[in-house]
């Protein structure tokens, strides 16, 4: 991947980002439509897709990501009342970049888990 993937860019350096926690394999900075008070995407630096294909791929890496989210989630003082953790993972779950990203969400109520019941 590399230049065609905005999140490898944001890893590079090539296009600016608000970072607020960095590791070797990992790289968490703020939504640029942030759609909660605290609102931070954690990625892994090596570009997988999908949680799906990050998870069988390298699961240690994986782990690595919620480390990181839980790191921000600590600095951001969301641990107290709780927050939400999320992967949108393909058409169906709405992902937009196919970068894999966690949404940490949090600093206010979040409401239910979707817009709107499905089942
Ligand atoms: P998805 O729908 O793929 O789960 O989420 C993509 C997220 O990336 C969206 O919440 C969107 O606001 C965010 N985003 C898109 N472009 C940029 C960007 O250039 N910089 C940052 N920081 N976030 C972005
Ligand atoms: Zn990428």
């Amino acid at each position: 991947m590399g230049s065609d993937c905005l999140f490898c860019r944001i890893v590079a350096g090539e296009i600016p980002a608000t970072v607020v926690r960095e590791t070797d394999t990992t790289l968490a900075f703020r939504d640029i439509d942030p759609k909660a008070p605290v609102h931070v995407l954690v990625i892994p630096k090596e570009h997988y897709a999908d949680v799906a294909t990050l998870a069988q791929g390298d699961p240690a890496l994986a782990a690595d990501v919620l480390a990181t989210s839980a790191a921000v989630a600590e600095d951001e003082g969301l641990l107290g009342d709780g927050f939400r953790l999320m992967f949108n993972t393909g058409v169906y779950g709405g992902q937009e970049v196919f970068h894999v990203h966690a949404h940490l969400l949090g600093g206010a109520p979040l409401g239910p888990m979707l817009a709107r019941g499905l089942a």
